[in-house]
């Protein structure tokens, strides 16, 4: 499709939220000012361009809202954007407000309907990558991972010295979806005894294996770190399995869950969503539409949105490999 002159563009944040999503949306309402264009507010991801909840931004809009967790713009999953019906509904509401094309914040979900939209309607849409899952191909690292990755370490941090003082066994289920980043990551952060990811099965022989010989090395505390995806099921799953071999080990299980997506968004996940709602602007502006910004080796660049969604992001085998040296 040709460049179009855009004037006027929508933001929103849709599917779940994740820190830094206010400092994205603040990033992309500045660059739209400094290149002199309207900028509005989409309330409630697609629920609200199929609902009309749409305002117009300035700069008291977004006065101090970079530190803070969440997104005021709210998050909202919609199934009716899914039909086509529904899509025509959002579009009507777009034309109605003038609004030319489209920044989404969001995980794969949120970047679909982006792509889809484009198809159907035209519509130019940049996505920005904006998940604590870190799932999308496209770039290094995603919006909020590193925040959700280090609650997550203060978290297990404090369960550590519980697991110590009653030489317990801990099952610990991190988030990610189907994705074992954040287990990764906040296993290696925490010094976890094994690290349990849906990208690499682990045998429980292969586990109990390693208790073994912990209990052996006379290893203080053990932290089982389970990625909540994974196709043997959860903590609690898997907690209940050793627990049926091992009998004699005091096992506790604590699911993280959703205290994992809020608080403030760390210095890098600030920095990264200002930079990268800067792009997705900029992108726009030279005609680089139904594509995903984000960064690899420190660079902007800009994917596809169908490369983004469909192509598998791997596991670091370098990190798997530092895991497993550093908790034997
Ligand atoms: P995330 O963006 O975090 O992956 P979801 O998968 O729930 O979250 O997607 C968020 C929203 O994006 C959905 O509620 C829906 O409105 C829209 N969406 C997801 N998949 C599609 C699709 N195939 N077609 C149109 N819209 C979609």
């Amino acid at each position: 499709m040709e460049n179009i002159t855009i004037k006027k563009i929508g933001v929103l944040t849709s599917g779940g939220d994740a820190p830094g999503m206010n400092a994205a949306i603040r990033a992309v309402v500045r660059a739209g000012f400094y290149y002199n264009l309207e900028v509005f507010g989409i309330y409630r991801g697609y629920e609200g361009m199929i609902n009309n909840d749409i305002r117009k931004m300035d700069s008291r809009s977004i006065a101090h809202v970079l530190e803070r967790g969440g997104t005021f713009l709210k998050s909202a999953r919609s199934e009716e954007f899914k039909t086509p019906e529904g899509r025509k509904k959002a579009y009507d509401n777009l034309k109605s407000n003038g609004i030319d094309a489209l920044v989404v914040i969001g995980g794969d979900g949120s970047l679909t309907g982006a792509h889809l939209f484009y198809k159907e309607y035209g519509i130019p849409a940049v996505g920005l990558p904006g998940t604590i899952d870190n799932d999308l191909f496209g770039t290094d690292l995603t919006i909020g991972f590193d925040t959700a990755c280090n609650t997550a370490i203060q978290a297990i941090d404090k369960i550590r010295d519980t697991a110590t003082s009653h030489d317990r066994l801990f099952f610990i289920e991190v988030m990610g979806r189907d994705a074992g980043f954040i287990a990764i990551n906040a296993g290696i952060g925490s010094a976890a005894a094994a690290i349990l990811i849906p990208e690499k099965k682990m045998p429980v022989e292969m586990l109990l294996e390693r208790l073994k010989n912990r209990e052996k090395a006379k290893k203080e505390s053990n932290i089982v770190i389970v990625a909540e995806g994974g196709k043997s099921g959860g903590a609690t799953e898997i907690a209940e399995k050793v627990r049926k071999i091992l009998p004699t080990y005091d096992i506790k299980v604590t699911i993280l869950g959703h205290l994992q997506r809020g608080g403030a968004p760390s210095a890098f996940d600030r920095t990264l969503a200002s930079k990268l709602g800067v792009s997705a602007v900029e992108g726009l502006l030279h005609g680089k539409y139904d594509v995903m910004v984000g960064v690899i080796n420190n660079k902007i660049v800009f994917t596809p949105i169908k490369r983004a969604i469909v192509d598998d992001k791997k596991v670091d085998e370098d990190e798997l490999r530092i895991a497993n040296i550093l908790s034997t």
